[in-house]
């Protein structure tokens, strides 16, 4: 393990495969993970984090000689694709429904330059050193929200789980008129508990069956949301359910996106 002056913690998963760790930052309560697969000198990175994330961690392979030529974005909202201006010219692999996050956090004229040069729209496979990667859109989240499989064993689930770096559940954000897409994507999670399931944020319980669990109180608690034809308050929609989420004031966002 490797911990330097910022805070980034370094993880190596296996031979070639890595886990960039931050923490928080200000007003938030769930930390960054970023994940890099390595082929001889060139690395393919899942998310770029903000520009100060992608800079440490490109300064980080750069010092082993190993330079970051492709990028994958889980989807596109701007806590995943920042760190793109900290990178050098990259692939960038991702969901072709990427308009609509490019749209809420991108300028017009700036768009291009986050839109991907490999656009995914049916499932797709490549390898990359050792590693056979396979891609799934899964609309939830976002639009553009897509599954990175890895050999068949890890499972990167972008932000359709959120956790702290403490391992505690984030309440799932998504506009209440794109509930049922949200909604949708859980559902399909639960067909792949038995992965090691990597997210964007935080820590993941690895027990399968505390993963269902875990799938299974969002799910009530936009279920709630879904089926009340009025606003609901946070208490109401996880009353009884013995759930609990950090940032609850994010339940107000989920009526106003
Ligand atoms: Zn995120």
């Amino acid at each position: 393990m490797y911990r330097e002056e910022l805070g980034m913690i370094v993880k190596e998963m296996e031979k070639n495969f890595y886990r960039f760790i931050f923490g928080p930052r200000k007003k938030t309560k769930f930390g960054y993970n970023f994940y890099v697969l390595v082929d001889g000198n060139q690395a393919l990175m899942i998310d770029t984090g903000f520009r100060e994330h992608a800079s440490e961690v490109k300064e980080y392979l750069a010092h082993k000689g190993i330079t970051i030529t492709k990028v994958i974005f889980t989807h596109f909202h701007l806590d995943h694709i920042n760190g793109l201006n900290a990178l050098d010219k990259v692939d960038i692999i991702g969901s072709d429904f990427y308009q609509e996050a490019l749209d809420i956090y991108v300028d017009k004229e700036k768009q291009s330059f986050y839109q991907p040069t490999i656009s995914i729209h049916d499932d797709y496979e490549f390898e990359f050193g050792g590693f056979r990667i396979k891609l799934m859109k899964s609309p939830g989240h976002a639009q553009c929200s897509m599954l990175t499989f890895i050999n068949d064993k890890y499972l990167h689930v972008g932000d359709e789980l959120m956790f702290s770096n403490e391992g505690l559940s984030v309440i799932p954000l998504v506009g209440k008129t794109k509930i049922k897409r949200q909604l949708n994507s859980l559902e399909n999670l639960k067909n792949y508990a038995q992965y090691i399931i990597l997210t964007s944020h935080g820590e993941t319980n690895q027990d399968s069956n505390e993963l269902l669990k875990q799938i299974d109180h969002r799910i009530k608690y936009l279920r709630a949301i879904d089926e009340s034809q009025e606003k609901i308050s946070f208490e109401q929609a996880i009353e009884g359910t013995g759930i609990d989420f950090l940032h609850p004031e994010w339940h107000e966002t989920i009526y106003e996106l």
